[in-house]
């Protein structure tokens, strides 16, 4: 039924849940996982003598963010595409999914945030809000938000 699965992934417990939904349906679909981390926004550091530094480590540890999750997806055996961007996080995930023409995106509930009376982050809020494409929305095992 899917040929690319998008997975967002910000390294949250829910997020590592919604891998699991996306690697058990793409090995069931033979489906390729679109792996999307976003990074916080550099845009503030532009012409500053530091940007150049805050851009190397914000991009570094999106990398380790994103490699952690390709590499579980791969060792099972799955084709994964790996994009680290920088954010906002929803744009992001909009656009990959937009441009790749994935069919499905797996995201978590909720994330590192810490307003947990909310049921769904902003990120998986504005990504249900704008996009045509069908979502799973996932939440981690024992946490009813947050
Ligand atoms: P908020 O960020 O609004 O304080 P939150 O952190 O609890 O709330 P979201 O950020 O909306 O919740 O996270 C929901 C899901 O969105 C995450 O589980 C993850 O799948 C995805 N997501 C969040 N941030 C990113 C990111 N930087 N890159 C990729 N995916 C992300
Ligand atoms: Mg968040």
């Amino acid at each position: 039924m899917f040929n690319r699965i998008l997975l967002a992934i910000d390294g949250s417990p829910h997020a590592r849940e919604a891998l699991k939904y996306a690697r058990d349906l793409a090995l069931l679909d033979g489906a390729q996982v679109i792996l999307v981390h976003a990074f916080e926004q550099v845009r503030t550091y532009l012409g500053e003598p530091q940007e150049g530094q805050v851009v190397a480590r914000r991009v570094a540890s999106g990398y380790e963010v994103a490699d952690d999750a390709a590499k579980e997806l791969q060792d099972a055996g799955l084709e994964v595409v790996v994009e680290v961007l920088e954010g906002p996080a929803a744009d992001a995930i909009l656009r990959v999914a937009d441009v790749r023409e994935c069919d499905l995106i797996v995201m978590g509930s909720r994330g590192h945030g810490t307003v947990t009376s909310l049921l769904l982050g902003s990120v998986s809020h504005r990504v249900l809000a704008h996009t045509q494409t069908p979502v799973m929305i996932v939440r981690a095992a024992g946490k009813a938000t947050g």
